[in-house]
């Protein structure tokens, strides 16, 4: 193998495959690094097991909706240890496709840890390597606080590698993953307590959105235990885990603890010292908005910067970054404002633009609400009957949508096409000039007076 590439891409997941891969395409001759499965995050233990795991959960929901509809299905019972091996199944024939992928686009594959020498000099393995250009997507990973026996705990990691569903699990968090685990395991039949350090769940979302969803959880069984500040984890004599708290009181009983209080970049094994790479002080690396790093022809993208950590943004920014480089589209960036986002919360939440608040501090009484809250029709012949909210907030006189946000049955699956007007500029005019589609959740949206 040759020691000379064009480009070198350290961090084999979303955002370093679809970056390598589209260099590729356009001749570069690329070396991706890879000390782990490929894949990266999302394939192995973020977006894609998550979605399964939701999708399970989503299914003892429809199972029970079923007797309304006439059907007489029971819910007997639900094998954990099945949906794990089919889940890790699937996992992996997604790692064979991302393999063979990039043998397909002649991308050449190193398994090992990458570590700069100095700023174009690359080692992995023992062996050195030079490019002009070598990104780094080297991702992140989850936090665990610095407390007495937080390594009780696992995180969303160690989740991925239960291998039964816990009876009672108590969920430290308050963010996506917090939201999206203590959901699942709900609905799987897990009897779930959150625990967050304030009042709120999801606290950046728009106040309508995390109020109905902390509604709609607590009304569902979760129970969520506001404004504690943990001071640390024990095993107790019965071999339960439990959690202590401001002023000593503690509670016991658990047999699974999850840490989902944040992520964090793990840069150090990539001696940066050696080059002129810089790293704000969470340890995110500094880029500017072509992803180039304090030194000429050295790039980062994805979740090792402060970028929003979502898989489609790593790949948006890998394969713009590639085009720039390889295929002479040299002003190419990808726009980070206007980023769809979905919670796969039960009920799911979408979520495109400014919240309400935001909107308020930066167009004041210029912004105008438009709100609807419904129940779907899914749920007419129910005796379960969550609600649907949906809420555009414009802005000036041609009322430009600046916010979009949906919580209930089907946001995960609406909210693509409208972010996409919404990134257009669309108005308000715009969507009521859209014929609805009936009978849909989606309408409502093309509706709102
Ligand atoms: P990663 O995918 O983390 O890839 C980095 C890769 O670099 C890893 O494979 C790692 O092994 C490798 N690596 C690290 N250091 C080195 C080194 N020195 N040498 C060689 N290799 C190295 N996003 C969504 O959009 N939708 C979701 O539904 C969603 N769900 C999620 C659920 C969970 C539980 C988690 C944890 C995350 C979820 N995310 C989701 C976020 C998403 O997974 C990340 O934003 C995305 O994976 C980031 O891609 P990346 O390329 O920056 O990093
Ligand atoms: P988040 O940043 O979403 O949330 C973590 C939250 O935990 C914080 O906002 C904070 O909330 C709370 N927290 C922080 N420290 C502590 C502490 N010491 N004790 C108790 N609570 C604490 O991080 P996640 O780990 O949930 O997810 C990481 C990222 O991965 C997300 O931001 C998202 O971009 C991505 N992701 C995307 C998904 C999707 O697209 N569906 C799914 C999962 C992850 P507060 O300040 O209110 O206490």
């Amino acid at each position: 193998m040759s020691k000379d590439f064009d480009f070198i891409v350290i961090g084999g997941g979303s955002g370093g495959i679809a970056s390598a891969r589209r260099a590729a395409e356009h001749g570069a001759r690329v070396l991706l690094l890879e000390n782990s499965a490929m894949g990266g995050t999302c394939v192995n233990v973020g977006c894609v097991p998550k979605k399964v795991m939701w999708n399970a959960a989503q299914m003892a929901e429809n199972i029970e909706m079923a007797t309304g509809y006439g059907f007489s299905l029971e819910n007997n019972g639900f094998s954990w240890p099945k949906i794990k091996q089919a889940r890790d199944a699937y996992i992996e024939r997604l790692n064979g496709i991302y393999d063979r992928n990039l043998a397909n686009s002649k991308v050449e594959v190193i398994r090992g840890t990458g570590r700069f020498v100095s700023d174009h000099v690359v080692e992995v393995n023992g062996d050195q390597y030079t490019a002009p250009h070598i990104l780094i997507a080297t991702g992140g990973q989850p936090s665990v606080p610095e407390v007495a026996g937080s390594e009780l705990g696992i995180t969303s990691d160690g989740f991925f590698l239960l291998e039964d569903l816990p009876k009672k699990a108590l969920v430290i968090g308050a963010g996506y993953i917090a939201t999206e685990l203590a959901g699942v395991l709900h609905g799987l039949g897990s009897d779930v307590t959150m625990l967050l350090r304030k009042d709120l769940l999801l606290r950046t979302f728009d106040h309508t959105i995390h109020t109905l969803l902390m509604e709609q959880m607590e009304e569902s069984g979760v129970r969520i235990l506001k404004n504690i500040q943990l001071t640390g984890l024990f095993s107790d004599k019965d071999q339960t885990l439990g959690f202590q708290y401001q002023g000593g009181d503690s509670e016991s009983g658990f047999d699974s603890i999850i840490w989902a209080i944040g992520r964090h970049t793990k840069v150090a094994p990539l001696d940066l010292d050696n080059t002129g790479v810089t790293t704000d002080k969470a340890g995110f690396i500094d880029v500017d908005k072509f992803q180039n790093t304090k030194v000429k022809g050295v790039y980062a993208l994805g979740d090792v910067t402060a970028a929003a950590p979502l898989t489609p943004v790593a790949i948006a920014a890998g394969r713009r970054l590639a085009e720039r480089l390889f295929n002479g589209k040299d002003e190419l960036y990808l726009d980070y404002r206007l980023i769809p986002t979905v919670v796969f919360s039960h009920p799911p939440i979408g979520t495109v633009g400014l919240t309400e608040n935001e909107a308020r501090e930066q167009y004041g009484e210029a912004i105008k609400i438009y709100q609807s809250r419904f129940i779907n029709m899914l749920y007419a012949v129910s005796d379960h009957k969550p609600p649907t909210l949906v809420k555009l907030i414009v802005c000036g006189e041609e009322e430009k949508i600046v916010g979009c946000h949906i919580i209930g049955l089907g946001a995960d699956e609406m909210l693509q096409g409208f972010a996409v007007a919404i990134k257009m500029g669309a108005t308000k005019a715009d969507f009521d000039n859209t014929v609805a589609i009936h009978p849909t959740a989606s309408e409502e949206l093309v509706t709102l007076r």
